[in-house]
């Protein structure tokens, strides 16, 4: 195709080059013809003219000679014919004794003026002139001068074309050739220039076409290919009335793995497990890589049971550990997935679905979870909830409102606990229940957590006197707590308002150690060491280890308050008591919180507990609120602050 195209513009070169050259070979012939009368005219005839004009005739005595020299030339074959005429144009000699009195060409006239008048014609062919047309020649009328310029006559002859003709087309001839051989050459030569081009276009095209469908770490297909082959794959479960599964799989806590080991690791931990998966798929599945640590499985012709227990050993398959940098890791998996014809018959509306399920599955640690409506309602609020918190958080629409923690012993203050709200333009004040979830399935849980640290401890430095002696509390999600910056987070806070360690109060939850004990276990150790104190939340729900929480370098526990509120249950009241006992005995403070009633204060202060906290003393409150009820606590209760380090 392209060596089709480049042969025409070489045709054409070779075309216009010979026809430039025929021309300029056909003026170098008359030139030629022209020299060759010219020559004459100056060495032959004008000297025997000997300067006098023809007008009157040629004299009597030149006729012979004049005979002699053009007879001479035209047997040596250099002329075919030789006259000369006067300045008006009239023939006064003709060797051939032809053209007297005959008609007089403009030509003749010109050259009796000066010019040299060469043109190509063939013998015979001139008005006047008899017998049949002869051979080619070019035919010059070319004046005579006298020394002093005067024109004497005008010589008029025929040198034969045919030696130039021969000559022409020799060098025609050759040219073709050459042109022939140059013009082929570089034919050959654009053609494979070509060639290569297009084999080199075709073949980046056929990699840029790849690198736009597949992920450049893995190489598995992108979320372009698993779109278009989620479409493929269900019109064509769609026609023939089949099921099949799309899926979508999240890798829990890569982040961390992220954080703590690097990129390098972490995308080395990516293409093994890309590796793993695409081994076990085989070709029973599609699998492709849809961007961080998310990953796309379509399987073809499988019903709903069928596609769990597949996606159940694919996770499985995926939790074996990896060797990265010589450490083993083990990754868990949260896969969600949507069965086409059952749930849909869009492969996006499948995609999202299964998205839907997969955060449903992260949410509940279920591990593989089927789509279901359910879970729909809840997740659309949620993306728009997320958009609009991030929003909040950067606009500083979060407030703290404070609640505190009373001696049980002295009836004063010891701490303040800060409790997260959220002052939503539309929807009012509204309580982390509604918003933390949320935040603590996406990373804005970070910048949340970031946020209540610096406001807390800034609220502290604010009240100045009236928190005299107060410590801090906040709230920590296990998700900051297990960050790998999370110690140093702290520190800075600290540092930049002003705050000593052990006024800070890091309230943890039982389920945060869970996640991640032994990192959870470092993190505190670092907080300790540099005067930090932690308490655990909600004590008593979750089922840490008892031989776990000895090794914790932790100052409280906070029976959780669903034991506290129903305290009446005789099993809940026992709990409590074992509960004080145990933090007594690991040298732990104790904290009961939701004390809403006199009885139950009365009931927690003879078990022996440490610190109350609840509706009966204060609600959490504004921090405007809290400073003037700590300055009234104050005037009532002279007592405190109680001493902060026990
Ligand atoms: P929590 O840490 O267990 O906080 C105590 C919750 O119990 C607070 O609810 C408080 O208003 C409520 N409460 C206090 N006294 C009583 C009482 O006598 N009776 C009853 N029925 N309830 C009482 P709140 O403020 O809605 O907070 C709910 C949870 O949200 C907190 O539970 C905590 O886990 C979380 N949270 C609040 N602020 C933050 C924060 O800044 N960061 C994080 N990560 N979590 C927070
Ligand atoms: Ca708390
Ligand atoms: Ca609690």
């Amino acid at each position: 195709m392209y060596a089709a195209a480049s042969l025409v513009p070489v045709v054409l070169l070779g075309l216009v080059l010979f026809a430039g050259y025929r021309t300029e070979a056909n003026n170098h012939g008359l030139a030629r013809a022209r020299t060759e009368a010219s020559l004459l005219a100056t060495t032959a005839v004008a000297p025997q003219l000997g300067g006098v004009s023809l007008d009157k005739g040629l004299p009597e005595a030149d006729v012979a000679e004049m005979t002699a020299i053009s007879h001479r030339i035209i047997d040596e074959g250099r002329l075919l014919r030789f006259r000369l005429r006067n300045t008006r144009g009239e023939v006064v000699f003709s060797e051939d004794g032809s053209g007297f009195g005959g008609e007089i060409e403009d030509e003749v006239l010109d050259a009796a003026r000066g010019e040299v008048v060469s043109l190509l014609t063939r013998v015979n062919s001139d008005v006047g002139d008899n017998g049949p047309k002869g051979v080619r020649a070019v035919e010059v009328y070319m004046p005579m001068y006298a020394a002093n310029k005067q024109i004497l006559g005008v010589l008029e002859v025929y040198v034969p074309y045919e030696p130039i003709a021969a000559d022409i087309s020799a060098g025609l001839n050759r040219l073709a050739l050459q042109l022939s051989i140059g013009l082929g050459v570089l034919y050959v030569v654009l053609t494979l220039v070509s060639f290569s081009l297009t084999r080199r276009l075709r073949r980046e095209g056929r990699h840029n076409h790849f690198l736009a469908r597949h992920d450049p770490l893995t190489s598995l297909p992108n979320r372009v290919l698993f779109r278009q082959s989620a479409e493929e794959a269900v019109a064509a479960a769609v026609k023939d009335n089949r099921r099949c599964a799309v899926a979508v799989i999240d890798l829990d806590r890569f982040k961390e793995v992220n954080d703590t080991l690097g990129h390098v690791n972490g995308d080395a931990l990516l293409v093994e497990l890309a590796l793993r998966v695409k081994e076990h798929a085989a070709d029973r599945f599609f699998v492709a890589r849809l961007g961080g640590d998310e990953f796309g499985v379509i399987i073809p012709d499988i019903d709903d049971a069928a596609a769990g227990d597949e996606l159940w050993e694919l996770r499985r398959v995926l939790e074996q550990d990896v060797q990265v940098s010589g450490l083993p890791l083990s990754v868990q998996a949260s896969i969600g997935f949507a069965i086409a014809q059952e749930d849909g018959d869009d492969a996006d509306e499948l995609i999202q679905y299964a998205d839907v399920a997969m955060y449903h599955a992260k949410k509940n640690h279920l591990g593989v979870a089927r789509y279901d409506r359910s879970q729909d309602r809840y997740d659309a609020a949620k993306l728009a909830l997320v958009t609009e918190l991030r929003q909040a958080i950067e606009q500083d629409q979060l407030v703290l409102h404070f609640q505190p923690k009373i001696a049980t012993d002295s009836g004063g203050v010891i701490a303040v606990e800060a409790l997260v709200r959220w002052q939503h333009p539309v929807a009012g004040l509204m309580p982390p229940d509604a918003f933390l979830p949320v935040a603590e399935q996406t990373d804005l849980i970070d910048p949340l957590t970031t946020w209540v640290l610096n406001a807390a401890l800034h609220q502290l430095r604010t009240w100045g006197d009236d928190a005299a002696g107060l410590a801090m509390a906040v709230n920590i999600s296990a998700r900051s707590l297990i960050r790998n910056d999370f110690a140093d987070e702290v520190l800075t806070a600290l540092r930049e308002a002003d705050v000593a360690p052990e006024r800070l109060l890091l309230e943890i939850t039982e389920t945060a150690l869970v996640a991640d004990p032994q990192r959870a276990a470092r993190i505190l150790a670092r907080l300790y060491r540099e005067g930090v104190r932690v308490s655990i939340d909600d004590f008593g729900k979750g089922q840490t280890s008892l031989g776990y929480l000895s090794q914790l370098a932790l100052y409280e526990l906070k029976i959780d308050k669903s034991f506290v509120l129903d305290r009446e249950d005789p099993t809940n009241a026992a709990i409590i008591s074992s509960v004080i006992q145990l933090g007594h005995n690991l040298g732990l403070q104790v904290v009961a919180e939701g004390v809403e009633t006199t009885e139950t204060f009365a009931w927690l202060c003879a078990a022996g507990c440490d610190v109350a906290q609840g509706f009966l003393f204060a609600r959490p409150m504004p921090a405007a609120a809290m400073s003037e009820w700590l300055r009234d606590r104050a005037a009532l209760i002279p007592s405190q602050p109680a001493p902060l380090v026990n």
